[in-house]
């Protein structure tokens, strides 16, 4: 791959071809023609705008402090949930602020990149703002990540491809370093954001589902569909990294991404039976493992891979439901405000 000097001067020769990873540095918004799927989603991502204290937490105060309102094994799913999350969100943020943003140069996979660094600064904002509401204890679930082997085998399954992208004298432009940033990639669309997330966001909205923690829930829908269209993103800009450099995506790539998504179906499926050791809310742990299957097939299909739990079925299709979330539409009925871009005053 040649080295990283601005795309434009070279197209008029065509010498080489302008990439993901080629692309000139910066905003130049130029060239924001070229990955119109990027661009799409930007725009999209910012119609989708919300914020946590927008939806009332007050039911879910009154129930949370009822003693007789919610079971252990309800009470568990929230809190180890809100654990898991409050970990996730922040690696994420570490993720394309340290990582991702410095070797994807296009101009408009940047500004997506961007928005996705806010979206999940909010999601942060939102699990500190549930925590406060409920008056939990901080400790416990900020701490979390060190004490709950089920969050802290997760978060060690990520942290390596996190560190990587991180490292400050990393840089792309060598196979070995590419592929390193594809798999960095993978892992963290595929199998964090695409995976990782979805056995707690079927447990949490499984409870607003049944009239409880509804404004929790509620926060979990709009993160839900940010975390989708973070997933998509991610596959997007895998599939173009595939496109524009066939030679990194060989069999011995594909077996090793393969087994990288059987030891994340193995983790979820653990951190599944973990916090749900009993059935509660109509559910159950074998039902959960599942729905991981069916959720990591999708995935797999979306990155041109073999199915690795061939014809798993949806235990849950009412989920795809609640990804379907138009902003004026408030499922569980909890918004109190609307949404204001702006609030200055110009009289
Ligand atoms: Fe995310």
């Amino acid at each position: 791959m040649p080295p990283c000097t601005p795309a434009f001067e070279h197209e008029s020769d065509h010498s080489w071809r302008y990439s993901l990873l080629t692309a000139a540095p910066g905003l130049d918004l130029r060239h924001t023609g070229r990955y119109p799927w990027a661009a799409q989603k930007y725009r999209d991502a910012c119609a989708n705008h919300w914020m946590p204290q927008e939806i009332s937490m007050e039911r879910d105060i009154a129930l949370w402090k009822s003693a007789h309102s919610l079971t252990d094994d309800e009470r568990r799913i929230v809190k180890r949930n809100l654990g898991f999350f409050t970990t996730a969100d922040s690696l994420a943020a570490n993720n394309i602020v340290l990582g991702t943003y410095r070797h994807i140069r296009a101009p408009e996979c940047r500004q997506y990149l961007l928005r996705q660094a806010f979206e999940e600064a909010i999601h942060t904002h939102s699990y500190q703002y549930i925590v406060e509401s409920l008056g939990l204890d901080e400790g416990e679930i900020f701490n979390a990540y060190r004490e709950i082997p089920s969050i802290r085998d997760k978060d060690a399954f990520l942290l390596p491809h996190i560190e990587i992208l991180a490292a400050p004298r990393f840089t792309t432009g060598t196979i070995a370093a590419d592929s390193a940033l594809l798999r960095s990639l993978i892992v963290f669309a595929a199998m964090m954001e695409g995976l990782f997330f979805y056995v707690g966001f079927a447990q949490i909205l499984a409870l607003g589902r049944q009239n409880k923690m509804v404004g929790t829930a509620e926060q979990y829908q709009y993160i839900l569909r940010d975390e989708s269209m973070h997933c998509n993103f991610g596959i997007d800009l895998i599939n173009q990294i595939k496109i524009e450099n066939p030679s990194l995506w060989t069999p011995a790539f594909q077996a090793e991404i393969l087994s990288l998504m059987h030891t994340a179906i193995t983790l979820e499926c653990d951190y599944a039976s973990d916090t749900m050791p009993r059935g509660v809310l109509g559910l159950n742990a074998r039902q959960m493992h599942q729905y991981v299957a069916y959720i990591a097939n999708r995935r797999c299909q979306q990155l041109g891979l073999p199915e690795p739990e061939p014809s798993t079925s949806n235990p849950f299709p009412w989920m795809s439901e609640m990804l379907d979330l138009k902003k004026e539409k408030n499922f569980f009925e909890t918004r109190v405000t609307e949404y204001r871009s702006g609030g200055l005053a110009w009289d």
